[in-house]
Order: structure tokens, then C-alpha cells, then sequence
């Protein structure tokens, strides 16, 4: 029996098949390689742990031969879903590609699924299906109300998954990721995106003299700083709850969706000053105004997760910055 990742050579998916194999599973990669750091599948296959990675298989989601292969060739008995597009900024000038890939393709999986008797299913979703907060920290009964297409495709794709749970069985369970940050503790897979919009990296990215500098966006929120606050939460505690969910989902457990987050809030100047710290040096920085539709404040409240789960995120902030870090090192050595 093996896990199916999709999206397994991303940024997230990479961190959760190293800690499933780790855990003992087997796992079987599928990815399109559109997107993130190209030579994560070679270093995934080096990596020998308790569990295998069996195979990658290059395929797309909106190719339904594709799943059908994989489904065949492999003993599945069960899929964690990241196979997605992620920009916002993108999903709002090109909607058309966020609903045909995250909700069709979804849509595909889920279909093959149920067409090969697979019955559990852990899916990356996200703390844009609330929209602007009405309260923080925000707990799964929050309203949800996406703001973009991004986070509307992956609010449709819960409701998608309600009705197959319904109507065939497929039990879920929905992950809600607020900011997700860090790299694998040995150095072994980390963040890629082009273009880099995260906070973490691009500060980081400012700290090697090629005359980048930093841009703050926004001083003039209602926070202790004047800076967003957002809850930030380690990429390898976020590939734990995965394994976690699996487990619920092993002993029955009903559909359901969580927080992951840490119940805490950090600044954007006070990110910077843990980079600064952290590296040791000067980065450079310019205050500018704020950027379209990032709400003040967005801190989870993840009790449902410590409660249902027995999740329980360990990694500061601190460790989230040098990891990534290191990752950054590594990653310009080898461009
Ligand atoms: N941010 C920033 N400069 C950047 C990238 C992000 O000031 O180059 C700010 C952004 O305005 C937000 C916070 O950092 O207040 C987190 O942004 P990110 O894109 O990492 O995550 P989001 O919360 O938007 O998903």
C-alpha cells in the first residue's frame, strides 16, 4: 500500500513525503513539474528512510489517463492533495487557469478516486477561504468568505468534497494553512517560487549584496508596529499534521477540516529583525504603501487541530528563518 502525493515535488508536498516516509509509509510523487525547484524529485529519490518513494510519476491532473495510470500501477490506499496553482495576484488576472487546474483537476483526482475504490483523501487548503477577519484569531466556524479566485477555488473544492463524502464515501480531511514558512530542518528541500511573493524569502533574498532590496509593504496598519501580522507556521510541523490527518482518517475519522497555525501573530518588522538577527547582517529596506488585499491582522486558532489531531507545532520562528536561510545558500549554489 502506498500514499499518493500530488504536487509532491512543491514546496509543501516535498517537506510531507519526506516526514511520511520517515513515518514508514510508501509514497508514489505525481506532478507536472510546472512550477518549484526543478531538481526536488532527483533529491527526494536519494533519500532512504523507513518508508520508500516508490516511483514520480510526471503527469497532470487534468489529464485523466494520467491518474488512471498511476492508480493502476500503484496499490493506492490513499492521496495528500498540494497539486495546485498558488498566486494570487495571478488567480486575479487569470482566473480561467486557477478553476480549470485546482478545481478540474481536483475534480479529476477526486473522480479517479472513486473510480478505483480510494477512500481517503488529505487536502491542502487555506486560510484565504475565510476572506477578510471578522475576529482573530480565526477558528473553524469563522465565516468563510474568499476574497480572490484563488482562495475561492480551494473553498469550492472543500464543498466539492463534502458531496463526495456524501454521495461515495471519499472521506476528507480539509488542512487550512495560514503563512507557511521554513525549509527542511538537513537542508534537503525548501521554497522556489517564481515570482518569490512571500515575505520570508524575499527579505532573505535581500541579504546577498546583488542590490535587491526589501520592500515593506504597509506601515500604516492598526498593529503594535503599524506592520501585518500574520501567524507563521513551520513547513515541517505543517508536513506532521498531514500525517496526523492520515492517521485520523485510518481510524475512521470523519470528514473534517482544521487550522494550522501556531494561536500567535508576528509583525512584519519583527520578521525582518529575526532575519537580521539570524543572518547577521544589515538588509537593505524600503517602506512602501500596502499592497491590494492583505487584511491587518490573520493569526489562527488551532485548538480543533491540538484537540482532534494531537497536533502540536514545535518550531520557532527563529528556526523557520535559518532554515530557510540555509536553504537559500544552497539553492543559488546550485541555479
Ligand atoms: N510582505 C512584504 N514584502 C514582501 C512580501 C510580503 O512586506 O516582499 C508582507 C505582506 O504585505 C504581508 C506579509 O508580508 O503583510 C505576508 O505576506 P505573504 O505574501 O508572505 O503572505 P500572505 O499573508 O499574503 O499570504
Amino acid at each position: 500500500m502506498a500514499i499518493l502525493v500530488t504536487g509532491g515535488e512543491g514546496y509543501i508536498g516535498s517537506h510531507c513525503v519526506i516526514a511520511l516516509m520517515d513515518a514508514g509509509y510508501d509514497t508514489v510523487v505525481f506532478d507536472n513539474e510546472s512550477t518549484g525547484f526543478a531538481s526536488t524529485g532527483r533529491i527526494l529519490s536519494g533519500i532512504g528512510s523507513k518508508g520508500k518513494l516508490l516511483g514520480i510519476m510526471k503527469g497532470d491532473l487534468l489529464e485523466r489517463k494520467d491518474l488512471d495510470a498511476v492508480f493502476s500501477r500503484y496499490d493506492i490506499d490513499a492521496a495528500i492533495h498540494f497539486a495546485a496553482f498558488s498566486q494570487v495576484a495571478e488567480s486575479m488576472g487569470d482566473p480561467a487557469k486557477y478553476y480549470r487546474n485546482n478545481v478540474g483537476g481536483t475534480m479529476n483526482l477526486l473522480d479517479a478516486m472513486k473510480d478505483h475504490g480510494v477512500k481517503r483523501i488529505v487536502f491542502s487548503s487555506t486560510a484565504a477561504t475565510y476572506g477578510e477577519p471578522e475576529y482573530v484569531p480565526i477558528d473553524e466556524k469563522h465565516p468563510q468568505n474568499p476574497i480572490n479566485p484563488y482562495g475561492r477555488t480551494k473553498l469550492d473544492i472543500e464543498y466539492m468534497m463534502d458531496d463526495y463524502d456524501r454521495a461515495y464515501g471519499i472521506k476528507s480531511v480539509r488542512l487550512r494553512y495560514f503563512n507557511v514558512a521554513g525549509a527542511d530542518t538537513l537542508g534537503r528541500v525548501g521554497e522556489c517560487h517564481d515570482p518569490e511573493t512571500h515575505l520570508i524569502p524575499n527579505i532573505l533574498k535581500s541579504t546577498f549584496g546583488d542590490g535587491r532590496t526589501f520592500r515593506m509593504f504597509g506601515t500604516d496598519y492598526p498593529t503594535r508596529d503599524g506592520t501585518c501580522v500574520r501567524d507563521y507556521v513551520n513547513v515541517e510541523d505543517l508536513a506532521d499534521a498531514h500525517i496526523l490527518a492520515l492517521k485520523y482518517l485510518e481510524n475512521g475519522g470523519k470528514t473534517d477540516f482544521f487550522n494550522l497555525g501556531t494561536n500567535e501573530g508576528s509583525t512584519v518588522k519583527e520578521v525582518f529583525a529575526v532575519c537580521e538577527k539570524v543572518t547577521g547582517k544589515k538588509i537593505p529596506v524600503s517602506e512602501e504603501g500596502r499592497r491590494p488585499g492583505d487584511p491587518a491582522t490573520l493569526v489562527a486558532d488551532n485548538k480543533k487541530a491540538r484537540a482532534v489531531l494531537g497536533w502540536a507545532p514545535s518550531r520557532t520562528l527563529e528556526h523557520s528563518v535559518k532554515t530557510a536561510y540555509d536553504w537559500e545558500v544552497r539553492r543559488r549554489s546550485e541555479c
